[in-house]
C-alpha cells in the first residue's frame, strides 16, 4: 500500500455488529479473561484503539511494529530506558528537542546512565561512541535549528559496533523522513504534531522491528505511559489526513522560507529546503520532502513588538497543527537549557521558531512582512 491508501486503511476496524466503516471505541478497561490468548486492558497497550493507531504508524514508518503512547516523552524516555541501563553510555545529539535533552542532564545519573552530547556531524557523533554505548538520540530536522543529520551514516555505524539507534522523526513526519530505510533501529513521534495535526491532542508513538518492540512493550507495560482509547480514536482520524496535510504544509513552508530569506529584514533562515542551507544536500539525500518547520532570526527588531503585529500567525508553544504558530524556543522548549548552553547549540534570544499550517501560503507571507513593516528599527 502507498501512503495515502495506508492513512486511510491500515489498522482500521469494521464495527463487526453494524458494518459501520470506522474503528469503534472500546471504553472498557475490564475484559474478559476467560479462553482468551490475551486479556485486553489500557495499559498493557493492547487495546484495539491504541492497535488500530499503532498499525497505522507501522505501515508509515515502514516497520514490523508499532506502539502509541500518552506522549512523546513517554515514548522516548521509554524507548531509550529498554536499551540503556547502570553502566551504559548514550550518545546524544546537543541541539535536539529540550524534553529529551533535560530527560538526559537531570534523570541519567538517577538511573546509572552516563551520556555524551555532540554535534551534528557523523564524524562527531562517532567519536563520541565508547565501548560502553549501548545507544545513539538523535533527531533530523533538528527543534529548533533544523539541523540534518546523515542517518544513513550514523545507523551503519551503529550497527557495526551493536548499539542501538533511536531517531526522533517528529519534524519530518513519515511522510517526509522513513529512517528505518536507512538502517535506524527506532523511530518515535511527538503524535502530539504532526500525526495529531490539530492541536488537541497528545500522544507519543513508537516504531520498530518486533524484536526490538518487546523490551520497549515490556518496560511501557510497568512504566505505564498509555494512551486513552477516546484520543487513540481522535488520533486515528486525524491520521488519515496526514499525508495531505503535510504535503501541504510542506510546500507552504517552502513558500514561506524562500520569501523571508529573500526579504532584507531576516538575517538568518533555517530550513533544510534551501539550497545554501548547510544540511541541504544531505537532507535531498534522505528526505522526501523538507517539512513544514523553519526558524528564522530578523534584524536587530523587537521581537516581542514583531509577534504582536502576526494577526494570521500566532504565538503558541507546540507545532504541526493546521493552523501556523511562532515560538521563542529560548523561553520555550530550550527555556530549561542554561543561556550559555543554549548560545553554544546556536538557539540565541532572537531566534523564531515558525510552524507552518494549511493557510494560504500568500496570506502567510503578507503576515509576515505586515508585522516587520510595523516594527521601528
Ligand atoms: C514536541 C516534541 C517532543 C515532545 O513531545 P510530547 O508529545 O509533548 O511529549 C519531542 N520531540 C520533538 C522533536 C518535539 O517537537
Amino acid at each position: 500500500m502507498k501512503n495515502k491508501t495506508i492513512a486511510i486503511h491500515k489498522g482500521t476496524l469494521r464495527d463487526s455488529r453494524t458494518g459501520g466503516i470506522n474503528t469503534p471505541i472500546y471504553t472498557s478497561s475490564a475484559y474478559d479473561y476467560i479462553n482468551k490468548d490475551e486479556t485486553f486492558y489500557p495499559r498493557y497497550f493492547n487495546t484495539p484503539n491504541q492497535d488500530a493507531v499503532a498499525k497505522k504508524i507501522a505501515a508509515f514508518e515502514h516497520a514490523q511494529a508499532g506502539l502509541v503512547f500518552s506522549s512523546d516523552m513517554g515514548a522516548i524516555s521509554t524507548s531509550i530506558l529498554a536499551y540503556a541501563g547502570a553502566g551504559d553510555h548514550v550518545v546524544m545529539l546537543d541541539a535536539l528537542y529540550g524534553g529529551t535533552h533535560h530527560f538526559a542532564t537531570e534523570w541519567f545519573s538517577h538511573f546509572g546512565i552516563e551520556c555524551t552530547f555532540t554535534k551534528t556531524s557523523a564524524r562527531d557523533m562517532i567519536t563520541g561512541v565508547t565501548p560502553k554505548t549501548k545507544v545513539i538520540v538523535i533527531e533530523s530536522p533538528t527543534n529548533p535549528l533544523l539541523a540534518v543529520v546523515d542517518i544513513e551514516k550514523i545507523a551503519h555505524f551503529a550497527k557495526k559496533e551493536n548499539i542501538t539507534t533511536i531517531i526522533d522523526n517528529t519534524f519530518a513526519s513519515p511522510v517526509n523522513q522513513t529512517p528505518l530505510d536507512f538502517g535506524i533501529d527506532i523511530v518515535v513521534h511527538s503524535g502530539t504534531k504532526y500525526l495529531g495535526g490539530h492541536s488537541d491532542l497528545c500522544c507519543g508513538m513508537v516504531a520498530c522491528s518486533h524484536e526490538k518492540m518487546e523490551k520497549i512493550l515490556s518496560l511501557a507495560r510497568v512504566l505505564g505511559p498509555s494512551l486513552d482509547p477516546k484520543i487513540c480514536y481522535l488520533l486515528e482520524r486525524s491520521m488519515k489526513t496526514l499525508v495531505l496535510r503535510v504535503n501541504e504544509q510542506t510546500k507552504n513552508a517552502m513558500e514561506v522560507a524562500q520569501h523571508l530569506s529573500d526579504h532584507p529584514d531576516i538575517a538568518r533562515v533555517y530550513y533544510p529546503g534551501l539550497e545554501d542551507f548547510e544540511g541541504h544536500e544531505i537532507a535531498n539525500r534522505q528526505m522526501k520532502g523538507f517539512g513544514a518547520m523553519l526558524s528564522f532570526e530578523i534584524k536587530d527588531k523587537d521581537l516581542t513588538q514583531f509577534i504582536e503585529g502576526l494577526k494570521i500567525i500566532s504565538p503558541a508553544v507546540s507545532l504541526g497543527g493546521v493552523k501556523s504558530t511562532i515560538t521563542s524556543p529560548s523561553l520555550t522548549s530550550h527555556a530549561k537549557m542554561s543561556a550559555g548552553e543554549r548560545l553554544r547549540i546556536g538557539v540565541t534570544d532572537s531566534l523564531l521558531r515558525l510552524s507552518i499550517g494549511l493557510e494560504d501560503a500568500d496570506d502567510l507571507k503578507q503576515d509576515l512582512d505586515n508585522a516587520l513593516k510595523k516594527v521601528s528599527h
